[in-house]
């Protein structure tokens, strides 16, 4: 835990007690702090005051006692309206912030050269996050992973020299933390996204900028024009700016080579500096960064963990035994040509496009509680698709499509565990050479079956390691 001491005697007002709350509490409460917490929910009150943090009800309290507001990152501070604490934080003149920007006072206080990297962006930030964290530790450095990802910022070990955080950063927790200013800050993309709780797109990028914009640092992806216009803003500013490309060459940066290789796709991350491209890392066999959106995140992964000092061939080592993300084109294992993909987070078409494009032969496990507009934008990847087996509530949608275009052979499986054994059967007997996927992608929420994304890859998961013959990955 990173007690927080900045606000020691003092009297803070705290809402929202799920995982990071409850966290800040603590943390403010183990540095000496007063906190008044509060949440809607009476399970979440009681677990707080069991541990004997104080639990007020703010709706009836004294504003007017409070130095500072905590909000959790996931209560509307603005947008669709702000939520009543924010009313009454700003009718007493209280400042509201999150517990990134708590975490960055104490390290202003107790530490201000610990190395801290932030990353943020519309997409690829986990992987991005874990990626770094995996890199570091291979090499060797004492790594604290959490924020967004994993671990709340404050139940991590405190900032220190010799101790590196690596920590994802989401709008909502950047718009609470005004001295967020890490010494590594990365900005991977920007999609329109969360704009229910941002306003405008405008606002939400001007959001993801002051991360950069506050960094000694400036990792920032160039793929797309508002990112673009943020790396021209930092470079005319003078300061340290590292440009990264998962698509194009630069003149000066990190960038992700794509070259067809006897068939297959070869991903080189190109390091540019004073004009002089060199290879410093090969992903190809790497499958845990296949594609070319994981080309971005390693590329913004060399770029950070270069500027924190380690050599090219460290990072290209970390590369190479890069575990991935749960449920993120997680490779599972293989029975014999047939490699098994866990996709399970790709809840819409867009993020299965990404795995569409990964694999060349593949036997598709899809559907769910369909997203508007199904899978109609994902056409253009059909040839790639050996057979699709439709499972969940989505299914005469998807067949509609699939009918329509003509090209796709499918079977209504109905659930996921005759989907895995029909795939698998179907696959095992796909004649010729070259790797052929199993992948659950499926483009779809999974509430109609499932609790979560996170229960439907577990099932996944348990269904192909009980497969005669699987090889799990990592174990060659
Ligand atoms: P985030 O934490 O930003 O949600 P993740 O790393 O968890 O991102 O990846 C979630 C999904 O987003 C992946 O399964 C993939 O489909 C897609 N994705 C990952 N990295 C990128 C990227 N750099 N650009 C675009 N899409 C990406």
């Amino acid at each position: 835990m990173t007690p927080v001491t900045v606000f020691r005697g003092k009297r803070l007002a705290l809402f929202g007690l799920g995982g990071s709350g409850l966290a800040t509490a603590r943390a403010l409460k183990a540095g000496g702090a007063e906190v008044a917490a509060w949440d809607d929910n009476q399970a979440s009150r009681d677990k707080a005051s069991a541990e004997g943090i104080p639990v007020v009800d703010l709706a009836s309290a004294d504003w007017a006692g409070f130095v500072a507001f905590i909000l959790s990152p996931g209560v509307p501070l603005t947008h669709p309206q702000p939520h009543w604490t924010v009313e009454k934080a700003r009718a007493a003149g209280v400042e509201i912030i999150g517990d990134v920007e708590l975490f960055f006072r104490e390290r202003a206080k107790i530490a201000p050269a610990a190395p801290v990297v932030c990353i943020t962006g519309t997409n690829g930030k986990s992987t991005t996050t874990a990626l770094i964290a995996h890199v570091l530790r291979q090499a060797g450095r004492d790594v604290q992973m959490g924020g967004n990802i994993g671990t709340a910022v404050l139940a991590l070990e405190p900032p220190a020299q010799n101790r590196v955080h690596v920590i994802e950063c989401s709008s909502y927790q950047i718009d609470l933390a005004p001295s967020l200013a890490p010494t590594v800050g990365i900005q991977m993309n920007l999609t329109p996204d969360h704009l229910d709780r941002h306003g405008t797109f405008e606002n939400y990028g001007a959001i993801k900028e002051r991360l950069v914009a506050q960094s000694d640092i400036a990792v920032i992806g160039v793929d797309d024009e508002p990112s673009k216009q943020m790396a021209r803003r930092r470079a005319a500013s003078g300061r340290p700016l590292v440009k990264i490309s998962g698509e194009q060459p630069l003149d000066e940066g990190v960038f992700a080579g794509i070259t067809a290789n006897a068939g297959k796709l070869d991903t080189r991350i190109v390091q540019v500096r004073d004009g002089k491209p060199k290879v410093v890392a090969n992903l190809a066999g790497i499958g845990s960064l296949r594609g070319s959106h994981n080309a971005q995140n390693a590329a913004a992964a060399f770029a950070a963990c270069f500027a924190l000092g380690l050599s090219a061939e460290e990072i290209a080592a970390g590369f190479k035994t890069y575990p991935g993300l749960a449920h993120r084109m997680e490779e599972i294992g293989r029975v014999g040509r047939v490699v098994f993909i866990n996709d399970s987070k790709a809840t819409n078409a867009d993020s299965t496009e990404k795995a569409l494009t990964s694999f060349r032969d593949i036997f598709w496990i899809l559907g769910g509680k369909a997203k508007e507009g199904g899978i109609e934008s994902l056409t253009r990847y059909f040839p790639n698709i050996a057979k699709a087996y439709l499972i969940g509530a989505a299914s005469d949608l998807f067949a509609g499509t699939f009918d329509q275009d003509g090209r796709v052979a499918y079977e209504r499986s109905g659930t996921l565990d005759v989907a895995v054994a029909a795939a698998t059967r179907d696959a095992q007997a796909q004649p010729g050479e070259g790797e052929i996927a199993v992948l659950l992608s499926p483009a779809c929420a999974s509430f109609d079956q499932f609790p979560n994304f996170e229960v439907r890859g577990d099932v996944f998961r348990a269904l192909v390691k009980a497969l005669p013959g699987l090889v799990p990955f990592g174990a060659d």
